[in-house]
């Protein structure tokens, strides 16, 4: 059996008005970064207080490192569990410099070698120099950096991030979830990170575990949520994309209000079934040689490149990726063709 680092089998978790996750598994492997991903509500948060041991468990066990933490009877008290934790509300000592912030949970150290991790974080999460300084006198994303930091001082066997980026705004968010991915993997720390944020989800793990209403849909890489997502709902919640109307024709081919379309392998549907197919925006693309036109009905700009929303002569609405530099207005008519090579096919 494959070595896991953090391991939860068919957990129950449950509040007074009733239960949150039922059933519920997850492991991590040694150094992998993970995620919860979901909407407000689904239960990523009470799943992170019980890894973290402020949470009882119905039934299920919790095991981190081949150490039993949790069950339904028996818990390991939070400080004995070699496992760290940020939230969303920074929580730096305001008294207390950055050096002193970080030091918090190195207690039992020497000085000599607190001043050692101390440093060694600064360099890391690239601070260095403002050790004396006050969290009023940092930015936004240097306190959070400084946050992590702190939680990391211990070396904590697994670190539980908590919507950590959502105070900040758009931009930073998205580099600091790359940034931190970066700064963990360079310590080897085994990290889980709750959000209901795709990009910032994308940015940071490994393997994400997308969920739903307290059970997991899907647990797989981003790239695989993207192009092979297992469900609907895990399809849109990891990015955008249109379901339209199919049925399959042939052991690899479906028509569709786009004429017939070719997946790359044998499908798992028998000729004649009804199906819907998933199109993301890049399976269309923008085309000003194509003789295929359609009229352009929405426009997002993204800096890099437009999102279109394009509405086919059949009435069939899509999105499109456009390099930026494409600059047309709503209502002309551009020229698009498909580029698929995988369809992800639903049953109706
Ligand atoms: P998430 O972090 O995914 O947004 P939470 O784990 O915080 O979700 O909450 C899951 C569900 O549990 C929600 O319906 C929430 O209202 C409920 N809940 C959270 N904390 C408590 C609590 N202390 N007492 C009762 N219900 C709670
Ligand atoms: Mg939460």
């Amino acid at each position: 059996m494959e070595t896991a680092a953090l391991m939860i089998r068919n957990i129950r978790l449950s509040y007074q008005d009733g239960m949150i996750v039922d059933d519920f598994s997850l492991s991590l492997k040694p150094q992998e970064l993970g995620c919860l991903l979901g909407p407000s509500g689904c239960g990523k948060s009470t799943l992170l207080r019980a890894i973290a041991g402020f949470q009882e468990l119905n039934s299920g066990e919790i095991w981190l490192d081949n150490a039993l933490l949790s069950t339904a009877r028996h818990r390991v008290v939070p400080e004995l569990r070699g496992v760290g934790m940020v939230f969303q509300d920074i929580a730096l000592f305001p008294h207390l410099t950055v050096a002193q912030n970080i030091a918090f949970g190195l207690t039992d150290w020497t000085e000599e070698s607190q001043a050692k991790r101390i440093a060694e974080l600064l360099e890391l999460i690239d601070l260095a120099g403002l050790n004396q300084r006050y969290p009023h006198e940092l930015s936004g994303g240097q306190q959070q950096r400084v946050a992590l930091a702190r939680a990391m001082a211990p070396k904590p066997k697994l670190l539980l991030l908590d919507e950590p980026f959502s105070g900040l705004d758009t931009e930073l968010r998205g580099r600091l979830a790359s940034e931190v991915r970066t700064i963990l993997k360079s310590d080897g720390i085994c990290s889980l990170l709750v959000t209901h944020d795709q990009r910032e989800a994308f940015d940071f793990a490994d393997r994400i575990a997308v969920m739903h209403d307290g059970h997991i849909c899907q647990f797989d890489t981003p790239f695989n949520l993207y192009h092979e997502p297992m469900s609907p709902f895990v399809a849109h919640f990891v990015g955008p994309g249109e379901m339209i109307d199919a049925r399959v024709e042939g052991p690899r081919s479906v028509s569709s209000p786009l004429g017939v379309l070719t997946n790359d392998a044998t499908l798992d549907f028998p000729v004649g079934s009804d199906v819907q197919i998933f199109l993301r925006p890049d399976d269309l693309i923008h085309d000003d040689d194509s003789s295929y036109q359609a009229t352009l009905v929405g426009k997002h700009f993204r800096g890099a490149h437009h999102l279109y929303e394009v509405k086919l002569d059949n009435g069939v609405v899509l999105g499109c990726f456009a390099p930026s530099h494409h600059n047309h207005a709503i209502g002309e008519r551009i020229g698009v063709s498909l580029d698929i090579e995988h369809l992800v096919v639903f049953p109706k």
